[in-house]
C-alpha cells in the first residue's frame, strides 16, 4: 500500500485534477491512500473569510465567500459535463454548511472558529477529486479523516492522539472493492468531534501519519518542483536537485524552513523506516528526491531563506541580567500566543528572537512582553540558513546585505540580514 499526497497546486484547476488521474493510472496494480490539500490558494482565502467573520466585516465576507464558491464551481464545471452528477449536490451542501456556520455568532475562541471554517478547503477538494477519480480512473472511496485522526483540542496546532488514531485509522482505512481511498490532509478532530487542524501546510504530515499507522511501503509527495532542491529557485538561479537525503538531513532542512517538506513529516517515517519520495506531478517519469535510511559522503550546501522576519530584543526593566527566570517568562508568552521562534540568542542584558511577521500573534506577544521587559523590534529582515556552509557560500548570501546577527554550528550557519539594495 502506498500513500500519495497532492498539495494545493496539484488540484488548482480542472487540468491539474485530470493530471492526478493520469498519475494514478500509472499505478494500476496498487492500493493507494491519497491525501489531498485544499485547491490552489483556498486556505489563504478561507483565512481572510475567517478574519472578516470574526471581525464582523460582513460585506467583505460575502464577497470572499462568493469568489471562493465561484472558483470551486469553475473547477467543477471543467471536470463534470453531466449537470446531474452527484458531485454538484455534494459541493452545494458543503457551501451551504459553511454559509450556515458563517451566520452564527463567532465564539470568543478565534482558534476554534478558525478550525471549524478552515476545514471546508479540504472537504471541498477531496469531494471533487474523489468523484472525479471514481467516475474516470478507478473505484475510489471518500474518507472523512476526522473520524479517524483524533487530536487534543489545541485548535490550529492540534496534537495527534497516536494510540486512539492508530486503532481508528486501521479500522476505517480498509480497501474493499476500491483501490483508492481519498482523504483530507491537515485536519483532525477532538474526541468530541470538533474539527481541528494540524498547522499550516500540515497535509504532508497527515500523509506521514497515515503511512506510519498503516505501515505503508512508501509516501510520495507530488509537487510542482522536481524534488527537494538545494535552494528555493525564487532566490537562486542555479539550484541543484538533491537526489538522496538521509532522514537527518531532510529533518534539518525541513526544520530550518525548506518549504518542500513540512518539518513534522520525517519523524514518523523514520520510526518505521518508510521511504519518502518527493516528485514532480508535472514530470512523473522523473524520480525526484528519495528520503530514507541512506548514507552518502558530504552533501552539497543547501540554502534556506525566510523572508519578512522580525527581530525582537527584550531586556529586563531593572537592568538585571537575563536568567532562567526571565527566559521562562519570555518562552511562556510566546508559547501562549503560538508564535514560533526561528532563532534566538542571548547576551548578559538582552535576549533576542527572530520570528515570522505574523502580525496578529506578534502584537499579542509584544504587548504582553512589554508589561515586564523593555522591548524593541526591527522588521523587514531575512533569515538565511546554510547547511554544510563554507566561506564562499556565506559570501554569496551576503552580497549587498548588512549582517544583523549570526549563529554558527558545526554543519549549519544562520544569518539574519538586512537588504541594502
Ligand atoms: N491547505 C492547508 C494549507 O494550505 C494544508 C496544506 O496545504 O498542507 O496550509
Ligand atoms: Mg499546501
Amino acid at each position: 500500500m502506498l500513500v500519495f499526497k497532492f498539495g494545493g497546486a496539484s488540484v488548482k484547476s480542472p487540468e491539474a485534477v485530470r493530471n492526478i488521474g493520469e498519475i494514478l493510472q500509472r499505478y494500476k496494480g496498487e492500493k493507494i491512500v491519497v491525501v489531498v490539500s485544499a485547491m490552489g490558494k483556498t486556505t489563504n482565502a478561507l483565512e481572510r473569510i475567517i478574519d472578516f467573520y470574526t471581525g464582523g466585516k460582513s460585506e467583505k465576507l460575502n464577497q470572499e465567500y462568493k469568489e471562493l464558491k465561484a472558483y470551486h464551481l469553475g473547477v467543477l464545471s471543467g471536470l463534470f459535463a453531466d449537470k446531474a452528477h452527484q458531485v454538484h449536490v455534494d459541493v452545494e451542501d458543503l457551501f451551504e454548511d459553511m454559509a450556515d456556520r458563517l451566520t452564527r455568532e463567532p465564539t470568543m475562541n478565534y482558534d476554534y472558529d478558525y478550525d471549524q471554517l478552515i476545514c471546508y478547503g479540504e472537504l471541498l477538494s477531496t469531494t471533487i477529486v474523489s468523484h472525479f477519480l471514481n467516475s474516470s480512473v478507478a473505484p475510489t472511496r471518500w474518507m472523512d479523516i476526522r473520524r479517524s485522526l483524533k487530536t487534543d483540542n489545541t485548535y490550529r496546532e492540534a496534537k495527534v492522539d497516536w494510540e486512539l488514531s492508530t486503532q481508528l485509522v486501521n479500522k476505517h482505512f480498509v480497501f474493499r472493492d476500491e483501490r483508492i481511498l481519498i482523504t483530507q490532509g491537515f485536519l483532525g478532530s477532538t474526541i468530541n468531534d470538533q474539527t481541528t487542524s494540524l498547522g499550516r501546510e500540515g497535509s504532508d504530515y497527515t500523509a506521514a501519519i497515515l503511512a506510519y499507522m498503516l505501515r505503508a511501503e512508501s509516501v510520495t509527495i507530488w509537487k510542482d518542483v522536481p524534488g527537494v532542491l538545494n535552494a528555493d529557485p525564487k532566490y537562486f538561479d542555479d539550484t541543484i536537485l538533491l537526489e538522496k537525503l538521509s532522514y537527518l538531513d531532510a529533518t534539518e532542512l525541513a526544520y530550518f524552513g525548506t518549504s518542500v517538506i513540512h518539518p513534522k513529516t520525517i519523524k514518523p517515517l523514520q520510526n518505521k523506516n518508510i521511504n519518502l519520495h518527493v516528485r514532480s506531478f508535472l514530470d512523473p517519469d522523473a524520480s525526484g528526491t528519495l528520503v530514507g535510511n541512506l548514507s552518502y559522503s558530504k552533501l552539497i550546501p543547501s540554502f534556506i531563506f525566510k523572508m519578512e522576519q522580525v527581530l525582537i530584543r527584550t531586556s529586563p526593566l531593572d537592568f538585571s541580567f537575563i536568567n532562567e527566570h526571565n527566559l521562562e517568562e519570555i518562552f511562556g508568552i510566546f508559547s501562549k500566543h503560538g508564535l514560533k521562534i526561528n532563532l534566538m540568542q542571548n547576551s548578559a542584558l538582552s535576549f533576542k528572537m527572530i520570528v515570522n511577521n505574523d502580525k496578529r500573534r506578534l502584537r499579542l506577544v509584544i504587548d504582553e512582553l512589554e508589561e515586564k521587559f523593555k522591548v524593541d523590534y526591527q522588521t523587514g529582515l531575512e533569515l538565511v540558513t546554510i547547511r554544510y556552509f563554507d566561506q564562499s557560500t556565506i559570501d554569496r548570501v551576503m552580497i549587498n546585505k548588512e549582517l544583523i546577527l549570526e549563529q554558527r554550528g558545526v554543519h549549519n550557519i544562520e544569518l539574519v540580514i538586512r537588504d541594502l539594495g
